[in-house]
């Protein structure tokens, strides 16, 4: 049995990015750029006026003259040709371009005025509530770089630079295969020794946002001849998720099943609880085909917990991302005492308090519960090193988003 951070080093060995491929502006957040962007514009473009009113030369003002013969008026999106020269002044609106001969534009709200004059009612200083051409970006100027990760905010400055589209690199695509001949699907009633396929749609579910697309290829059965078939399809995605089947018991045929249609094991069994069981393992075909193969086991805390530690960073790294797992730290709220040997994460309850995050260890009954996995908003994570945590004691937790 090896140590988690053995285990997430064996998966980041086996990663690999993902072919760059050219996705249109709206599509791009969520993604990593593969080149960098240019912008094909000077932002602001001209010398643009930020406020409503009037545009002058401060010098008139300064020099104890305040009324202004208004030449025009010129609002965004149009532009005043003449001159504004000494004792004239234009009346402009946000966004337009400044005219010829102008410095300075003072608000409205600091002036009276009538269609032809104006008398400025503040001081001025050359310059106020312009932004002058190129201050933002120049165009030529790179505005995002290759490995940057694009947010809705950046779209904006993206289209304001003329990227209608980009080289990325685009996340993998999953499948997910649950196993067992107990499970029936969420529209049957089970009967018997049934219960419904929890883990299928969880892992699809948490998976979604961090790949292309994802498959649900439903339940495999426990029958390796069968499961060969369902696992062979699964085998044409980026990421082949397994749920179910890996540990001791005599139907826990996927490790031998996932051999014989050629994906290498990697590694079996890591010190992590709830989820001592999982497998991964890699599968090349001839070609330039990669899969890589988790087995989680069966409980479907254990697989949401394994999903979490071990699929996401592989998701996230194929996709040009940082795959480390974001932990945050609180304090612990009561005494919590576990068996040594492998690192726990707890359902547990993250509040925000003066002195910052504190954590409530749930009342969790085990690897099935997921009744009080749906309380908990975070995995308190208790290292294996120790059996006795004391209130107060700052620990590492994984939120659930
Ligand atoms: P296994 O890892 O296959 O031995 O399964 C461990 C436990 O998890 C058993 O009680 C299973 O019935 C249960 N289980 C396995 N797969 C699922 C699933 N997809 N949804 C809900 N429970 C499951
Ligand atoms: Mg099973």
């Amino acid at each position: 049995m090896i140590e988690i951070q053995q285990a997430l080093d064996l998966i980041e060995s086996q990663c690999v990015t993902m072919q760059a491929d050219c996705l249109g502006l709206t599509q791009l957040p969520g993604h990593v750029l593969a080149d960098s962007i240019e912008s094909d514009v000077d932002s602001p473009p001209f010398d643009k006026s930020m406020m409503d009113g009037f545009a002058l030369q401060a010098a008139d003002v300064l020099a104890g003259n305040p009324r202004l013969q208004v030449l025009a008026q010129v609002q965004a999106g149009a532009q005043f040709s003449g001159q504004v020269n000494s004792g004239q002044a234009v009346q402009i609106m946000t966004g337009a371009p400044v005219p010829q001969g102008a410095d300075t534009v003072v608000m409205v709200e600091q002036t009276s005025h009538t269609e032809d004059q104006v008398e400025i009612q503040a001081t001025v200083k050359a310059g106020q509530n312009i932004l002058c051409r190129g201050t933002a970006m120049r165009a030529g100027q790179t505005i995002m770089s290759a490995g940057d990760y694009v947010r809705a905010e950046d779209v904006g400055l993206l289209a304001e630079a003329g990227a209608a589209s980009a080289k990325i690199i685009p996340r993998p695509g999953l499948a997910v295969i649950a196993t067992g001949d107990e499970l029936v699907p969420v529209e049957s009633s089970p009967t018997g020794s049934q219960i419904r396929n929890s883990n299928g749609p969880m892992i699809a579910c948490l998976a979604k946002p961090y790949c292309k697309s994802v498959r649900d290829l439903g339940v495999g059965p426990d029958r390796a001849e069968t499961l060969a078939e369902v696992v062979t399809a699964g085998l044409e995605s980026d990421i082949l998720v397994l749920s179910g089947g890996v540990s001791a018991g005599v139907a826990d045929l996927v490790p031998a099943v996932l051999q014989q249609v050629g994906v290498k094991q990697i590694f079996h069994k890591v010190k992590i609880k709830p989820g001592k069981p999982v497998w991964f393992g890699v599968y090349e075909s001839g070609e330039k085909k990669r899969t890589l193969v988790f087995g989680l086991p069966g409980n479907p805390v254990s697989s949401m917990v394994c999903f979490r530690v071990f699929v996401l960073p592989a998701l996230l790294r194929m996709a040009g991302r940082d795959g480390n797992s974001a932990y945050a730290s609180g304090k612990l709220s009561t005494e919590f005492k576990q068996r040594p040997g492998r690192t726990t994460y707890w359902p547990s309850r993250v509040t925000q308090s003066e002195t910052g995050c504190l954590l409530e260890p749930l009342d969790w009954k085990g690897s099935a519960d997921l009744r009080t996995l749906a309380q908990a908003n975070c995995y308190a994570v208790f290292t294996g090193e120790r059996a006795q945590f004391e209130p107060g004691e700052t620990l590492p937790f994984l939120h659930i988003h």
